[in-house]
C-alpha cells in the first residue's frame, strides 16, 4: 500500500537511510585520502574532516594497518612469470622447489610453505580479517624470505592461484603486500634464477598437496596477537564499514517510535528474510510487505484510513482485525492455521518460515 511507511520497508529489504549510506561513502573516501598521504594531517580535525577520525573508529587499523598504497608503477621484472601449466618433469629443472598455498575458513586463513630440498615443510595462521588472496601472497612472500640468503641457485615457487601471478605481472599495484612480494623476489634474483609457476590445483602433484594441507591447518590455528596479522585488504576495510552501517541503521530501528506492527516482527536485519522477499513475484512480495508491515486488506488499518465502517475481525467480530489477530488468535481460523504454521506465539517466529505464511495468507485470501 502507498501509506508503507519507508522506515519499515528500509527494514525489510536491508536498506540502510539514504543518511547513513553517505557517512559510509564519506568514511570510505577519508580512509582511501589518509593511505594515499592525501589528507591534511597539519591541524586538529574540526568539521567536516572529523570524518577521518569517525571512520577509524568504525574501522579499527583502516590507517595504520591498511594493505594501500600510492600507485607504483613496476617496470622491470628480474624473475619469470610463468602461468602455462607446469611438466611432471618441471620440477627437475629447479634446485629449489618451493610450493606455497593460501586457506581461508569461518575460523580464520592461513598459508602453508613446503620446500622437501631444504626440509622447509610449516604453516602460518593469517587471522580473520585476511583474504585467501593475502594468504597465498604472504605465503610466497614468506617463503622467499626464508631462503633470502640463497645464492646461483635455480629456484621455482609454485602457486596454485592465478590471482597472484596476475598481481605480480601487473605493471602497476596498489598493494603493499604485492609491492613487498615483488621486492623480495627481485632481492632474490640478484644472484638466483627465479621462476614463480603456477601449478593446477588438486592435480595429485604431491608438494601442492602438502602444500594445500598446511594452509588449511594454518586456518584453523588460532594466532595469537591483536588482528589485523596481514595489512587490511580495501575489502576487509569495505566490510568494517559495511558492519557498521548496518549497526547504525539496526540501532535508528531499534530507537524508532512509530512503525510499532513491523517492530513487532522484525528486531533487526534479516538477511534471509530479505533475500526470499526479493525473490518473490511482484504479487507475494507486496502481501508479504503488507502483512509485516500491517498496511494490508485487514479491517483495523481500512478503517483507519476511511475503508471500513468497523475495525473488528470479519470471522470473530469479538476484536479488532489486526494481522496479529490473523496469525496468532482468531478462533475461527485456527485449524488452517495450526495446520499450516503450527503452533505460534510470537510474530517474529513466523518469519523463520516465511514460505508457510505465504501459503497461510493465499489459503486465507482475504488480505490480498
Ligand atoms: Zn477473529
Amino acid at each position: 500500500m502507498k501509506s508503507t511507511p519507508t522506515a519499515a520497508l528500509e527494514i525489510i529489504l536491508g536498506l540502510p537511510p539514504l543518511d547513513i549510506i553517505i557517512k559510509q561513502e564519506a568514511k570510505a573516501a577519508a580512509i582511501r585520502l589518509s593511505n594515499m598521504g592525501l589528507w591534511s594531517t597539519n591541524t586538529t580535525a574540526q568539521g567536516h574532516s572529523r570524518i577521518l577520525d569517525i571512520a577509524k573508529l568504525s574501522a579499527p587499523g583502516s590507517t595504520e594497518c591498511s594493505d594501500t598504497t600510492i600507485k607504483t608503477f613496476i617496470f622491470n621484472r628480474s624473475y619469470t612469470i610463468q602461468r602455462d601449466q607446469c611438466g611432471t618433469s618441471d620440477e627437475n629443472n629447479y634446485d629449489i622447489n618451493i610450493y606455497i598455498d593460501g586457506a581461508k575458513n569461518k575460523k580464520g586463513s592461513g598459508g602453508g610453505v613446503f620446500c622437501p630440498e631444504l626440509n622447509l615443510q610449516y604453516s602460518v595462521s593469517f587471522g580473520n580479517k585476511a583474504t585467501v588472496f593475502q594468504a597465498e601472497a604472504a605465503s610466497l612472500l614468506d617463503g622467499a624470505t626464508q631462503i633470502k640468503d640463497t645464492k646461483n641457485s635455480n629456484i621455482c615457487f609454485y602457486t596454485d592461484s592465478m590471482a597472484i601471478l596476475g598481481a605480480l605481472g601487473r605493471t602497476v599495484t596498489k598493494s603493499k603486500l604485492i609491492l613487498e612480494c615483488h621486492r623480495t623476489l627481485e632481492n632474490l634474483s640478484i644472484s638466483n634464477n627465479v621462476t614463480v609457476q603456477w601449478i593446477k590445483s588438486h592435480n595429485d602433484n604431491i608438494g601442492n598437496c602438502e602444500a594445500d594441507r598446511l594452509a588449511r591447518m594454518g586456518s584453523n590455528t588460532l594466532p595469537i596477537g591483536p588482528e589485523p596479522f596481514i595489512s587490511l585488504s580495501s575489502k576487509a576495510i569495505r566490510q568494517c564499514l559495511t558492519d557498521k552501517t548496518l549497526s547504525e541503521h539496526n540501532q535508528e530501528w531499534k530507537n524508532r517510535v512509530d512503525c510499532r506492527q513491523t517492530k513487532a516482527f522484525i528486531v533487526s536485519h534479516n538477511h534471509k528474510l530479505t533475500r526470499y522477499l526479493l525473490n518473490l513475484s511482484r504479487s507475494n512480495i507486496s502481501l508479504m510487505v503488507g502483512l509485516i508491515t500491517g498496511h494490508c486488506c485487514v479491517n483495523k488499518h481500512l478503517y483507519t484510513i476511511g475503508n471500513s465502517t468497523s475495525p473488528l475481525c470479519r470471522t470473530c467480530k469479538e476484536v479488532d482485525e489486526t494481522v496479529e489477530h490473523i496469525l496468532l488468535a482468531c478462533p475461527p481460523t485456527t485449524e488452517t492455521r495450526l495446520s499450516i504454521l503450527g503452533p505460534t506465539e510470537r510474530l517474529p517466529q513466523l518469519l523463520q518460515h516465511p514460505g508457510l505464511l505465504l501459503q497461510f495468507t493465499r489459503e486465507l485470501g482475504w488480505l490480498s
